[in-house]
């Protein structure tokens, strides 16, 4: 507090789902100190970047994005500069050597000392915050600040037990640890009373979830009864860990959409082994085929690896092949990025960077060709959709989401947190575009 205004925070996020719903956390941990949210770096008092250190591009961005602070920084020397998340973890004390000017680091896993290290960092210049396995992990609850509904995120579990050779999140983000079903229900019940009407649970390996004697799909069951609450999700599932008594929650469960995110990563049992994925291209194509007979609409999304060490333009076709066959509505895909002290490092025949990119723009145009083939197909469908605000277009129209995670861009009126029905009349392969019809009422 300066000039008598309230001290203003700035938390810019990189990464997957579990980064974003930290920073709600964080935020939360700050309002609580009395500071105030602000989008403009030059009035923050605080600036926290929350970093993803999944692909080396994401790492990067971070130290670009640190060299534009640096002249905030010299302009205004109170102003706190810290680093969170993954990279936090990954580069410990390296963070101060390559910019001095940073205040403070803290590892995601400890979340729930940010306000102890802003007062070190505000009374000795500098803290630091790094987890270790034993450290028991605190899930902040209660003080979240989530963005504005309707969907909201509930962490059930932090960490990664999985060995994927490519993958350096075991590392960042730790050994599984689980979150009493307990108080992951009093959070839901709570949610349901603040209004919110969907809740995607969060977890690295979240169908990996055991607690006492329950598991993700109890958890399913027990979520699916608390009155309000009208849709769940959940991510992200490893295919090992999804069990039938998990996919029979589709059919099984009202509130439980039908789409699935389930992460693929290669279309070759080679690769997958070298990997150490710990499942064949078989045994993944049988669970999704036996979740698209059950359950009506069911639709999937997956992550891809392009350029593994070693894979070879045949392997890649397989890749490609298990695209065509299981058609999947979204794919999120990634050329092979070496992270340092992960095992595939240590594997010989990289691929050169022109060969990883032209595989992934052929995957790409493959993909943008399915989704493009599949939407059409549902044109003239009514579809219920949860609005969620207005689409990111210039050109006035609602944006909402279908059970299975399509979107869709309709006019109004209609208000956020609305769930109504609409009948797709135009298809994008990104999003679909529709009519209202009769509303289905506030819930
Ligand atoms: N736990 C999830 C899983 O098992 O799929 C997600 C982990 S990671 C945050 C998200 C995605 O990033 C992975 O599914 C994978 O496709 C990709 N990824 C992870 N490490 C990578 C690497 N070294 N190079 C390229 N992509 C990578
Ligand atoms: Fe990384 Fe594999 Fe764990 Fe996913 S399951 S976070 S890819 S180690």
């Amino acid at each position: 507090m300066t000039d008598g205004r309230s001290k203003r925070y700035l938390i810019e996020t990189w990464g997957c789902q579990m980064n974003q719903h930290d920073s709600e956390k964080m935020a939360g941990i700050l309002v609580g100190l009395g500071y105030a949210p602000t989008g403009d770096d030059r009035e923050a008092d605080i600036i926290l970047l929350n970093t993803c250190s999944v692909r080396e591009k994401a790492e990067s961005k971070v130290y670009g994005r640190l060299g534009r602070l640096r002249r905030l920084k010299t302009a205004n020397p109170d102003l706190l500069i810290g680093v969170v998340g993954c990279v936090a973890q990954q580069a410990g004390e390296a963070i101060f050597r390559r910019a001095p000017f940073v205040d403070l680091v803290m590892g995601p896993r400890n979340l729930s000392r940010l306000g102890e290290l802003i007062e070190e960092a505000r009374r000795e210049g500098r803290s630091i915050g790094l987890a270790r396995d034993d450290d028991p992990i605190v899930f902040p609850s209660g003080t979240t600040a989530r963005a504005s509904g309707p969907k909201a995120f509930v962490t059930i579990m932090e960490g990664c037990n999985k060995s994927c050779t490519y993958c350096i999140v075991p590392f960042t983000r730790g050994r599984e640890v689980y979150r009493a079903p307990a108080e992951i229900m009093a959070e839901v019940g709570a949610l349901a009373a603040q209004g919110f009407r969907e809740i995607e649970l969060l977890g690295q390996n979240v169908n990996a979830y055991h607690h006492g004697g329950h598991d993700l799909a109890s958890l399913l069951r027990m979520a699916d009864r608390v009155p309000g609450i009208r849709r769940v999700r959940f991510t992200t599932s490893h295919p090992g860990h999804l069990k039938q008594a998990i996919m029979d929650c589709f059919r099984d469960v009202p509130t439980v959409c039908n789409h699935l995110h389930l992460p693929v990563q290669s279309g070759c049992d080679r690769i997958l082994h070298a990997m150490n994925r710990g499942y064949t291209r078989a045994r993944y194509i049988s669970k999704i085929d036996a979740l698209k007979k059950s359950v009506p609409g069911m639709a999937f999304s997956t992550d891809l690896i392009v350029g593994f060490p070693g894979e070879t333009a045949a392997e890649f076709g397989e890749t490609l092949q298990l695209m065509r066959e299981v058609e999947f509505d979204q794919v999120y895909a990634f050329a092979y990025s070496p992270r340092p002290g992960t095992e595939a490092t240590r594997l010989d025949e990289a691929l050169p960077e022109e060969a990883k990119l032209e595989r992934l723009r052929e995957l790409l145009s493959l993909q943008e060709m399915i989704q493009t083939r599949r939407n059409q197909s549902l044109v003239g469908g009514v579809f219920e959709v949860l609005v969620d605000g207005v689409g990111r277009l210039d050109n006035g129209l609602l944006k909402g989401r279908t059970r299975c995670n399509r979107i869709v861009h309709f006019a109004g009126p209609a208000q956020r947190g609305e769930f109504l029905d609409v009948r797709i009349t135009h298809a994008h392969s990104h999003s679909l575009v529709g009519k209202l019809l009769a509303e289905r009422g506030v819930a």
